[in-house]
């Protein structure tokens, strides 16, 4: 019987890596909820919408219905890549300077309650494994399985920076933890749902653990 798994936590917590191989495993579906946020931040930084960490609110929220964002499934990579108005923008969405704004665009009432319902439209039927911020605890607090990663900031940002590193991007440590702990700070204490553990949710502390060893728990747990 196909269920839907909720993974939430902090970033660079290694949530959509095992997240991406436990829905293979089990052949469903995978949604990263992340890339939804950095479509929409990426959409706005392309056309003006933020300058220098300030966004125009007013004109972001009067486009927002219109964002063309969708998911489409490549083959070969095993997984689906993010296409913001017809262009593939998997790498953009990704790069540093989008992360630096995301979370302010995120902490939008609005921006939230449009991504969540097209969430819970991809997520009808079971089978589904989503990550992000508020998934256990907002878009699917029915879900069968909710899982909660946390690693320290420093274990996060060293993975951040060797991905960004491996992708070409010139990056400094010191920008990536701060970055880290910027987000962090802004994704728990934002008004409208802040990221925490869901009810019901099993922790998953990800500093020292392998990334085989956590694949296996998580297996485990999806079969009970
Ligand atoms: O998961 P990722 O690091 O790509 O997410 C980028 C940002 O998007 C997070 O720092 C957070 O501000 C926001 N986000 C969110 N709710 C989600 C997923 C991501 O607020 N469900």
């Amino acid at each position: 019987n196909k269920i839907t798994i909720a993974i939430d936590g902090f970033s660079s917590t290694g949530k959509s890596t095992l997240a991406k191989e436990l829905a293979k495993k089990l052949e469903y579906v995978y949604v990263d909820t992340g890339a939804m946020y950095r479509a929409v931040t990426l959409h706005a930084m392309q056309n003006g919408l933020i300058e220098n960490g300030d966004i125009d609110r007013e004109s972001l929220l009067k486009e927002l219905d219109g964002i063309d964002m969708k998911f489409v499934f490549n083959q070969e990579l095993g997984f689906a890549e993010m296409f913001l108005n017809g262009e593939n923008v998997e790498k953009d969405i990704r790069t540093l300077g989008v992360s630096k704004n995301v979370s302010q665009v995120a902490e939008i009432k609005e921006v939230r309650s449009r991504l969540v319902s097209l969430q819970k439209e991809m997520g009808k039927d079971k089978g589904i494994v989503m990550d992000g911020r508020d998934i256990g605890t907002v878009v699917f607090p029915e879900a069968e399985l909710k899982i909660f990663m946390t690693a320290s900031p420093e274990k996060r940002a060293v993975r951040r920076y060797k991905e960004l590193l491996d992708r070409g991007e010139d990056v400094k440590y010191e920008d990536i933890l701060e970055n880290v702990q910027k987000r962090d700070y802004i994704d728990s204490h934002r008004e409208t749902s802040p990221l925490k553990k869901a009810e019901g949710a099993v922790e998953f502390d990800n500093s020292d653990m392998g990334l085989v060893q956590q694949f296996e728990r998580m297996y485990e747990h999806s079969l009970r």
